[in-house]
């Protein structure tokens, strides 16, 4: 899709605009800010611009080129993520690079190499791509992607051209959801807060189904302080899985028929490392999901806090029930609460068993309240 269909980070667009207008476009980019903020967005039509032959210094979104590149399966734009148990990016993934690097493009004019989560590079990896930094090949280009800047290598960052991701005001998205989709006033704010600055959490929102599973998450992650036994509990952590499984189903599904559109078209091989890119995406989104379920419950227990603070809540729409609940609920429990599920969080995101982490959340969650109630009374 083109540019012009990204809601703000004007200035990086127009920056990257100019460059490719003056053939200028620097060899390594890194581009940083919280998740959700369009960095990926923009290094995919980043990449589709350099390989469009429609547009100029822009990327038409619907020319074969394009839409192989918006469906992972371009053989000239290769995207690197972490994977295996320690959710890392290993010194092989970087070889592999280094090898395709030096080999000419397979039919376009610009080789695209984009590293996902390029702080999960181990030290080897760091400096395998730190050699390829220093000697830039000419039909190359690097997008490197993270959340968590500090963690790479300053070797790395010197040599990339950082471009800095900012969240959006929430006036803003309330504006664009208004005028754009003519939400109402109330739901606009209400989606504009939830999505904390990024435009395409608030848009994933205001779709039925998304705003359905919101629904079910919060009814299934509000009765977390209210139960007393393990048992029911668990079956709250059950529940979680399955809406995670139904997830990953759909997805499979979906970069199947993808897949099943390439054969043929490309070698063996290039089959192969699409295959691949498109696993460990699978098993990316699938993390990532379980992320976004444990964030909407911590939304819904930092508003009981928040509310027993005098403060004002995000969930809007919850409003009264939030104010039932704080009542009944310490904020010592509370807190705890939310420091399990963080914890729980963490472990996910490096990787650890699903049901394990899910599990052990539900199980120490109960412990937490049972001592709390045994030390109230
Ligand atoms: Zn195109």
């Amino acid at each position: 899709m083109p540019f012009s269909n990204v809601i703000g980070q004007e200035r990086i667009i127009k920056l990257i605009k100019n460059s490719l207008k003056d053939g200028r476009i620097a060899h390594a980019y890194l581009f940083v800010g919280p998740d959700g903020i369009g960095k990926t967005m923009v290094a995919k039509t980043l990449a589709q611009a350099l390989n469009c032959p429609r547009a100029d210094s822009d990327a038409c979104g619907r020319c074969p080129d394009c839409r192989r590149i918006e469906k992972l399966s371009h053989p000239d734009v290769n995207w690197v993520r972490p994977a295996g148990l320690s959710r890392q990016i290993g010194i092989d993934d970087i070889r592999g690079l280094r090898r395709q690097i030096s080999l000419k493009p397979y039919q376009s004019r610009k080789k695209v190499y984009l590293i996902m989560e390029a702080d999960r590079m181990t030290a080897q990896a760091s400096n395998a791509l730190l050699k390829t930094l220093e000697e830039p090949p000419a039909d190359s280009i690097l997008i490197l992607i993270s959340s968590h800047p500090s963690s790479l290598f300053p070797t790395i960052v010197s040599r990339c051209q950082m471009m800095r991701f900012s969240p959006l005001s929430p006036k803003r998205i309330e504006d664009y959801l208004v005028k754009k989709l003519n939400l109402s006033p109330n739901k606009a704010r209400l989606l504009s807060l939830l999505s904390e600055g990024r435009l395409g959490k608030a848009l994933s929102l205001q779709e039925k189904a998304v705003w359905e599973e919101r629904e079910k998450i919060l009814n299934l992650g509000s009765q977390i302080s209210h139960q007393d036994d393990l048992e029911k509990l668990l079956q709250v952590a059950e529940k979680m899985l399955e809406l995670t499984s139904n997830f990953r189903e759909k997805l499979e599904e979906r970069l199947k028929d993808e897949l099943r559109e390439v054969e043929g078209v490309f070698s063996k091989e290039q089959i192969g490392e699409i295959k691949k890119e498109k696993m460990a995406f699978l098993s990316g989104e699938t993390r990532r999901k379980v992320g976004e379920i444990l964030d909407i419950i911590i939304g819904y227990y930092r508003d009981l806090l928040v509310f027993k603070e005098g403060g004002e809540i995000i969930n809007l729409d919850r409003k009264e029930e939030i104010e039932k609940r704080a009542v009944s609920v310490s904020s010592q429990a509370v807190s705890k609460i939310i420091k399990s599920i963080e914890e729980t969080k963490g472990f996910i995101e490096r990787n650890v068993n699903l049901r394990l982490s899910l599990e052990a959340m539900t199980m120490k969650i109960a412990e937490e309240l049972e001592y709390a109630r045994g030390s109230s009374s």
